[in-house]
């Protein structure tokens, strides 16, 4: 079935995308597919139509353009540990943000800006360079997005609470496609 779906992707529609993106995009027939298709729990066995590799805002504006167009079920991916497999699908576009990766630590104010495909992993190595540290999971290769998106437990949260506690805004890209601002101040449903 996840073939068929794969090949009614409108192929004139890709090469617009072509045109608009600058990172990488992987069709079926790709050699890296299998590759690309892959998440942590090795039981989700889904053939995504089409993985986007965005490597900025712009990129990831331009895939959820051509996802909504085309009807497509959207997936975004970061570190991609869903363990049921929420961040890929059958047919549709994975939004894969392994390509938007690197953390940005402020040493002054104490903050980090990481960007959404980014690694407990980097988060830590970047924070430790200051002697900083923000509560995450226990397992480096896990998404800082995911994790901050489920709450984000870990060895620091009895002191210093869930991720999300001190997560203090975001930059999000909406299902209709704009880019907003998300605190306590601004948009904050
Ligand atoms: C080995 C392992 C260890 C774990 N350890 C911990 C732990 O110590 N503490 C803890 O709290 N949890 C832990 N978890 C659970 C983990 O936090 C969740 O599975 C989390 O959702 C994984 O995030 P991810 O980015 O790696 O996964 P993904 O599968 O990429 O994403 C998870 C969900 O978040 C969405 N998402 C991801 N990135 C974005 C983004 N940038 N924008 C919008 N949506 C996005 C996806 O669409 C999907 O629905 C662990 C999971 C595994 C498999």
């Amino acid at each position: 079935m996840s073939e068929e779906l794969a090949t009614t992707l409108d192929s004139a529609a890709v090469s617009t995308l072509r045109e608009a993106f600058a990172g990488q995009i992987v069709l079926p027939d790709d050699p890296s597919y299998d590759a690309a298709r892959i998440v942590w729990n090795g039981m989700i066995d889904r053939r995504p139509g089409i993985v986007v590799r965005p490597t900025g805002v712009a990129d990831v504006l331009s895939a959820l353009r051509f996802g909504r167009d085309q009807e497509l079920a959207i997936a975004v991916r970061s570190g991609g540990h869903s363990i049921p497999g929420f961040s890929t699908c059958d047919g549709g576009l994975v939004i894969d943000l392994s390509s938007m990766r690197g953390v940005r630590v402020d040493p002054d104010r104490r903050t980090a800006r990481v960007n959404g495909g980014a690694l407990l992993a980097e988060l830590d190595h970047e924070a430790q360079a200051f002697g900083l540290a923000c509560p995450v999971g226990v397992v480096s290769h896990t998404g800082v997005a995911g994790l901050t998106l489920g709450g984000g437990m870990g060895p620091l949260q009895r002191k210093y609470g869930l991720t999300i506690d001190n997560l203090l805004s975001v930059d999000m890209v909406t299902a209709d496609g704009r880019l907003v601002r998300a605190s306590e101040d601004e948009n904050p449903d």
